[in-house]
C-alpha cells in the first residue's frame, strides 16, 4: 500500500488535485483509497440527539452507523494514520492536509511565499494555483495537475512507496539518520527502502493478524527473552527460526 499526502494552504487547489489524481490512479487500474484530515475544532459528523450519538453519550466507545449505501464507523478520537491505515488495502492511499506523519507529499499554494511558510521534508512535486506561474521550486517539479495530470501520476508511481516507521530519533537511527530525513532521502535517490531495519525485520509479532511495528531495540528485547527461556528446553536449537502462535483466550 503507497500512501501520500497532498497539503497546503486554504483554497489552494488540494483538493482539485486530490480529484485529477484519484481518477488518473483509477484509470491506471489501481484501487485507490482517501483520508482527509480536517482542522476545524467544531468539525463532528454525528450530531447531537441522533441514535447514535445516544449511543456515544450512554458510554459506547466505538459507534457504527451501518446504512444501506454507506457504514460510518465513528471513533471518539482522533486516531494515528497507522491506527487508519489498518481499514486500507488499496495500491494507493492518498492523504489530504495530512502533515503529521512521515510520508512523501505533493504540496499546493498560491504563491512562492505560501510555498515557503509550508515548506517541509519529503516533497517531491508541488501543484495547486502556483503552477501557473513556474515549472519548477527549490528543484523540485512544479506540475500543473489540470494540463498535466498524467506528468503529476507519473512521478507518484515513480516516487510514493509503502508507509515507512516514523519512530523517535532516539529509538532507531540504523540507517544512519531519522525517518523524515530518511524518507527525504529516498525520494533523492540517496537511500534505498532495504536500508530500513524496518523492512527486514529479524522479529516479527501479529496481532490478530496485523503486523505491528518495532523498533530495533524492541525486537532485540523480545528476541532475547523468547530464545533465553526456549533455550531452556528440550528441540532448542542455536539460530533455529521460532514461531509462537497465542490465541484469544
Ligand atoms: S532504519 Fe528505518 S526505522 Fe530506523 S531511523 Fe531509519 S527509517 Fe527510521
Amino acid at each position: 500500500m503507497n500512501v501520500f499526502s497532498v497539503y497546503g494552504c486554504t483554497q489552494s487547489g488540494k483538493t482539485t488535485t486530490i480529484e485529477y489524481i484519484i481518477r488518473e490512479l483509477k484509470r491506471r487500474r489501481y484501487s485507490v483509497g482517501s483520508v482527509k484530515e480536517i482542522h476545524n475544532e467544531e468539525f463532528k459528523i454525528d450530531k447531537e440527539g441522533t441514535n447514535t450519538y445516544r449511543h456515544k453519550e450512554a458510554g459506547s466507545q466505538l459507534v457504527t452507523a451501518r446504512g444501506l449505501f454507506e457504514t460510518d464507523v465513528l471513533y471518539q478520537e482522533m486516531i494515528s494514520l497507522p491506527e487508519i491505515l489498518k481499514h486500507y488495502q488499496h495500491d494507493y492511499v492518498v492523504c489530504e492536509g495530512v502533515t503529521d506523519y512521515n510520508l512523501p507529499k505533493i504540496l499546493t499554494g498560491h504563491s512562492i511565499e505560501e510555498l515557503e511558510q509550508r515548506w517541509s521534508k519529503g516533497i517531491f512535486a508541488i501543484s495547486g494555483r502556483v503552477a501557473a506561474t513556474m515549472d519548477e521550486y527549490r528543484g523540485v517539479p512544479v506540475i500543473n495537475v489540470l494540463d498535466e495530470c498524467d506528468k503529476l501520476v507519473d512521478l507518484i508511481e515513480e516516487k510514493v512507496f509503502h508507509l515507512l516507521p516514523d519512530v523517535d530519533e532516539a529509538c532507531c537511527s540504523a540507517c544512519g539518520t531519522n525517518c523524515r530525513d530518511f524518507c527525504d532521502g529516498l525520494l533523492k535517490g540517496i537511500y534505498k527502502v532495504e536500508e530500513c531495519v524496518q523492512q527486514n525485520k529479524k522479529v516479527q509479532v501479529y496481532i490478530d493478524g496485523k503486523s505491528l511495528d518495532m523498533v530495533p531495540f524492541v525486537q532485540n528485547i523480545i528476541k532475547a527473552s523468547v530464545k533465553g527461556m526456549l533455550s531452556q528446553l528440550d528441540g532448542y536449537a542455536k539460530n533455529s527460526s521460532i514461531r509462537i502462535e497465542i490465541s484469544g483466550e
